[in-house]
């Protein structure tokens, strides 16, 4: 460890005194077990980075899931064991999680008179990850509490901005790590080392990805097209060559031609539109980004990628339910004149946001796109005056009626066919006669 420095200077000046004395007790209670304890990964980069990460990975030179155990006691929260992987994952109270993972002890046996040695397992632990600037560690135990551990030259990197493996065949381990790659290049921006790059090419070439039924394929794809600003990395999928994996069918356009590039910007600006208006709002740009680049091949096209890429059950209805209504919306809304509220209400009323975001970034026609603006800002949010207790009131006798009175008073408050309350009892009592 000769490039040993100490980061509790600026541990102190970047963390909360609550993550700091978490990662305290985390040292305590190693000390306790006779074990090393380490902090390591995205956390450490960001640190040195100035930048906060609130996922906590913990390394132990022991037996992780009976220190998860103790610590989880401790620090008051619930542990989640995963037997087999020796790792356990704590929630604190608070919600922050901790993930506790085993750095097992590796002896290795030299012939005749040499004694075993014992190889620091934490080395190990990191030289199995998947880029340099995500190999370091900082010691947690108090005697050497915030010391950097960084064997591979990790600091250098992380100055030169550089996406390093840390041996030639991590590809060949770990094919789902050249997802990573082109995640942490955009995201930080950041380069892929040219060596690094023609060990990618060259692990494409050979098609090590085989058929893909890993299933961290799709959830590093996930993480991929969910970044701040997908747009560079899905050129960047391209450029190494991976839509032959990944969309086998738009093969014809290998490197990103002009539609799939105009379509992401469309994409990308649909989804800050919306962005803007609804800071707060849950949805998935993944899904978004997904659907976009799938816009013009067929449904069966995008059940197939799901078969190849074991995209859960729930996922895979999800994607090819929004794709089917979007692009039969999208078609319905191109065709006619300009649409009625109604009709803009009907083709999107069972769409979730990422549909809708979706048909607006495919959209041709101007008016498709500010049908999509018009009922997310406005139509959506509309409802009829009288409710339920109203209809029941008028002598109605509750059932599945109601929900298509409901819908009638809807369509003609969208298409401004009624104003007050009397118009709507008006119109009820026209459309439905009480017998
Ligand atoms: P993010 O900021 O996106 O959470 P992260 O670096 O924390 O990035 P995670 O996916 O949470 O990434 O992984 C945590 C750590 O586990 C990484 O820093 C890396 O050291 C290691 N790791 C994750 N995936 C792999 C992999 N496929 N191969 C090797 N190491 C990996």
């Amino acid at each position: 460890l000769e490039r040993s420095r100490n980061l509790t200077h600026l541990m102190t000046g970047c963390l909360s005194g609550a993550v700091i004395e978490l990662l305290q007790t985390v040292g305590a209670v190693a000390d306790d077990f006779l074990y090393n304890a380490f902090v390591v990964g995205g956390f450490v980069r960001d640190l040195l980075l100035r930048k906060t990460n609130m996922d906590l990975d913990i390394v132990v030179e022991g037996d992780g899931i009976a220190f998860a155990r103790t610590l989880a006691k401790k620090l008051g929260g619930r542990v989640r064991e995963h037997e087999r992987f020796g790792t356990a994952t704590i929630i604190l109270h608070s919600g922050l999680k901790i993930d506790i993972a085993t750095a097992r002890l590796e002896y290795y046996e030299y012939p005749a008179a040499l004694p075993t040695v014992e190889l620091s397992s934490i080395k190990l632990d990191l030289y199995r990850r998947d880029f340099t600037i995500n190999a370091m560690a900082i010691q947690l135990n108090p005697a050497h509490f915030g010391r950097l551990v960084d064997f591979f030259n990790s600091q250098n990197d992380l100055k030169q901005m550089a996406i390093k493996v840390l041996h030639n065949l991590s590809f060949v381990d770990d094919p789902t790590r050249i997802f990573r790659a082109i995640r942490f290049e955009k995201r930080m921006d950041f380069t892929i080392a040219r060596h690094t790059e023609r060990l990618i090419r060259n692990a494409v070439k050979m098609n090590l990805f085989g058929k893909g039924d890993d299933p961290r394929f799709f959830t590093e794809l996930k993480l991929l097209l969910n970044e701040e600003n997908a747009t560079p990395a899905i050129e960047r999928l391209a450029d190494l060559g991976l839509f032959p994996f990944l969309w086998p069918d738009l093969r014809p356009h290998l490197n990103i031609d002009r539609r799939l590039r105009h379509c992401l910007v469309q994409t990308q600006r649909a989804i800050s539109w919306f962005k803007l208006l609804y800071a707060g709002d849950q949805y998935d740009p993944w899904i978004i980004f997904l659907l976009a680049i799938m816009g013009r091949s067929p449904l069966s096209v995008l059940a197939t990628f799901c078969d190849r890429f074991h995209v859960p059950p729930k996922t895979r209805a999800l994607l090819l339910g929004e794709k089917q209504l979007a692009d039969q919306a999208s078609r319905q809304l191109a065709t006619a004149g300009p649409p009625k509220n109604s009709e803009i209400h009907l083709a999107f009323k069972e769409l979730r946001i990422e549909g809708l975001l979706y048909v607006m970034a495919v959209a041709r026609k101007t008016e498709v796109k500010k049908a999509v603006s018009s009922y997310i800002t406005k139509l959506r949010h509309e409802k009829p005056l009288l409710g339920g207790d109203d209809l029941k009131q008028l002598g109605y006798r509750p059932g599945p009626i109601f929900k298509t009175i409901l819908e009638t008073l809807l369509i003609a408050r969208l298409d401004q066919e009624v104003k007050t309350r009397d118009n709507e009892i008006a119109l009820v009592s026209q459309r439905f006669p009480l017998r």
